[in-house]
């Protein structure tokens, strides 16, 4: 737990969100500015700042973002339809919450190129 960082205080429950999904490893809630219809942020209970910080022990953990993304497209009627899942890291990336975080992005036509 960072008392600086906000996705904590929201994993805490000291902040509001609006929570879609939880368990003892991730929390999912709504993005508080959407870039698409549907729009997800799946994020680990540990306070990891960046990809950069994942260790080896972890890759459990950062598999479990993308089952539970999976499962989140699937109950959003988005699975068939398609979504992206972005992870930001570093500036360039323009990563703005150093807590790390899968976005769900989906429900209407993505464009293309990225970046
Ligand atoms: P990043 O640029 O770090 O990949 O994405 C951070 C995301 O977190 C942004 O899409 C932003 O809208 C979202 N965000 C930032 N602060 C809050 C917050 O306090 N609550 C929620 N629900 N989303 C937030
Ligand atoms: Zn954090």
């Amino acid at each position: 737990m960072d008392q600086n960082c906000v996705f904590c205080r929201i994993i805490a429950g000291q902040s509001p969100s609006e929570m879609v999904y939880e368990d003892d490893q991730v929390v999912a809630f709504l993005d508080l500015n959407p870039a698409a219809p549907i729009h997800v942020l799946i994020v680990p209970r540990d306070h990891i700042p960046s990809i950069n910080h994942i260790t080896s022990d972890q890759e459990a953990l950062i598999g479990h973002l993308f089952t539970t993304a999976k499962q989140l497209a699937d109950s959003n009627g988005i699975a068939k339809s398609g979504y992206r899942l972005i992870m930001n890291s570093g500036p360039d990336a323009l990563q703005t919450v150093f807590h790390i975080h899968l976005h769900l992005l989906g429900g209407g036509q993505m464009r293309f190129p990225m970046g």
